[in-house]
């Protein structure tokens, strides 16, 4: 159960309504965020809620059966947007693109791509400075020093950033360099880190784990929003399967059901999701089709030469007609609807 509570309303009215729902065997905890006060009550014990509704402090109640109740689309009408500022606002029918290297890796590039994204009139780059990578052996990032210069350059242009955080301790100096955190697939079930994101006022965009389910991944964005912080994405990048042909196996049928499950916007990444460059158009293609509301995918000046991840990377003319691309298919599905 879900209740909101009123802006005004007073400790000792929250008081009250904690203890009457303890008295009916639940157990609550008080959320804060940006945009709202709530108290979470879980539990099966009976009672009316209109006995609840009635008092005083409470602006709204919701019974939300799922386990998850925050993220859950059960209760919340309209979908959540985020405002990045600039007139770039991540919401349901209006298709966010995020594009960049997999890696940052020096100045030349960043130049190279901040001019090919103002091109193809993408407002938000992405790109780690830490990288979580297989073998200790490969390039690991940039770090802050790379993010900072990064920043200088993208800010002077008007371009927003996306930026994995891999530890509590990289969050706090991370914070004035990005727009928005990303929590890596390895990182989902990291819930010290998921706690921490929850106390910061800028968006965080979650992965699905490796091997994790639809509702694990909820489940992590439920640990953010009741930690503080409902400026929160949705990412499907592909989950760990027997199939050896693709890096890993894309879940198209995640998209609708995430939209379905949460107010949340979704956003896909194809380039982690099927690992291969040429085939990264089409997945993005489908995945905006099937309801997406986003698409993060990495682009650079020459993959071949890139750090990292270069096999999945497209070079910048082929962002370029997939950034047209996706934006055709974007207005194709809302003549649909
Ligand atoms: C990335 O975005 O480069 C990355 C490491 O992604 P993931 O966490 O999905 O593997
Ligand atoms: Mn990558």
């Amino acid at each position: 159960m879900i209740i909101q509570l009123k802006p005004q309303a007073i400790p000792q009215q929250i008081e009250e309504l904690r203890n009457y729902l303890t008295e009916h065997r639940f157990t609550t905890k008080e959320v804060n965020t940006q945009k709202g006060s709530y108290l979470i009550a879980i539990g099966k014990g009976e009672f009316d809620i209109r006995a609840i509704g009635f008092m005083d402090g409470v602006a709204d109640i919701h019974v939300v059966s799922d386990n998850y109740k925050l993220v859950s689309a059960k209760w919340k009408v309209d979908p959540t947007e985020i405002d990045l500022g600039n007139d770039i606002v991540i919401k349901q029918g209006n298709l966010s693109i995020m594009a960049g290297p997999c890696s940052i890796e020096g100045e030349e590039q960043i130049k190279n791509t901040i001019e090919h994204l103002k091109k193809a009139g993408i407002g938000i780059m992405r790109g780690g400075v830490y990288k979580p990578r297989s073998s200790p052996y490969s390039f690991r990032g940039m770090g802050i020093d790379g993010l900072r210069l990064w920043y200088q350059m993208a800010n002077e242009n008007g371009i927003k950033i996306i930026s994995e955080v891999m530890q509590v301790s990289q969050i706090e100096e991370m914070y004035d360099y990005v727009d928005i955190f990303q929590v890596g697939a390895r990182n989902t079930q990291n819930y010290n880190l998921l706690d921490e994101l929850g106390k910061v006022d800028k968006p965080v965009m979650i992965k699905r784990g490796i091997s994790g389910t639809i509702d694990e991944l909820l489940y992590s964005a439920e640990y953010v929003f009741s930690g503080g912080n409902e400026k929160l994405l949705l990412c499907e990048r592909g989950i760990r399967t027997y199939e050896k042909a693709s890096r890993n196996t894309f879940d198209i049928n995640a998209i609708p059901i995430l939209k379905a499950k949460s107010h949340l916007p979704v956003i896909s990444d194809p380039s982690h999701g099927i690992g291969i460059r040429d085939h990264v158009p089409a997945i993005a293609l489908a995945s905006v089709l099937a309801g997406a509301d986003g698409v993060i995918y990495e682009a650079h000046q020459d993959p071949r030469k890139a750090y990292s991840d270069g096999q999945q990377t497209l070079t910048f003319n082929q962002s370029l007609d997939l950034a047209n691309n996706l934006r055709k298919v974007m207005k194709m599905r809302l003549d649909m609807l």
